[in-house]
């Protein structure tokens, strides 16, 4: 855990390969009144922001990072397991009501099936692979292939049981070898 200890208060990274190469593309959309007297864009009727950070050396997306007032800050509970951690890989099947999948076929069926079965975990945190799916009567059994980060096979395991919407079998779960780190310039200060 020698490694693990120094990453700790050092979350402005990238979980993956550990570089500080970040970006954030933040889309905005915001409905504003008009000053009458200056023309100027006022107060805000409606306002919608998001953003992604991502990384530039590996291109992955950060979802241990977000941002808030016009800077990064890391997600608690999420940030010290992924950066820590390494990735793991789970075969497993996910029991949903069929109500709960937007779609199971056409091009929208894999996201729509990962997100039945993890949430926005299954979309935005982990690699999901949907191998394929079953009806079952009025619930359908999604199986999957999940990879996501991890310090221990315990806490994998409570990751993919938070994460699950329904009932959740797990064939195997492995632990892989990290990605190598960026060996990239000095970190700036
Ligand atoms: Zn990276």
């Amino acid at each position: 855990m020698e490694g693990s200890r120094q990453l700790i208060g050092s979350w402005l990274r990238c979980y993956r390969c550990w570089s500080q190469e970040l970006e954030v593309q933040v889309h905005y959309e915001g409905i504003h009144r008009i000053d009458p007297a200056t023309g100027e864009r006022a107060e805000v009727v409606d306002e919608i922001q998001e953003a992604v950070v991502q990384c530039l050396d590996c291109m992955h997306d950060q979802p241990h990072l977000g941002f808030h007032n016009g800077r990064i800050e890391p997600i608690e509970d999420r940030w010290e397991r992924m950066v820590a951690g390494t990735p793991w890989v789970a075969s497993c099947a996910v029991t949903v009501d069929a109500d709960a999948v937007e779609t199971c076929s056409g091009p929208e069926a894999a996201d729509a099936l990962a997100f039945a079965a993890f949430g926005d975990n299954g979309t935005r945190e982990f690699f999901t692979h949907v191998r394929y799916h079953k009806h079952d009567e009025d619930q359908i059994v999604v199986h999957l292939l999940v990879e996501l980060y991890a310090r221990s096979l315990d806490e994998a395991t409570l990751v993919l049981e938070d994460a699950a919407r329904g009932s959740l079998t797990i064939t195997s779960l492995a632990e892989e070898s990290r990605p190598p780190a960026t060996t990239g310039g000095e970190h700036p200060h």
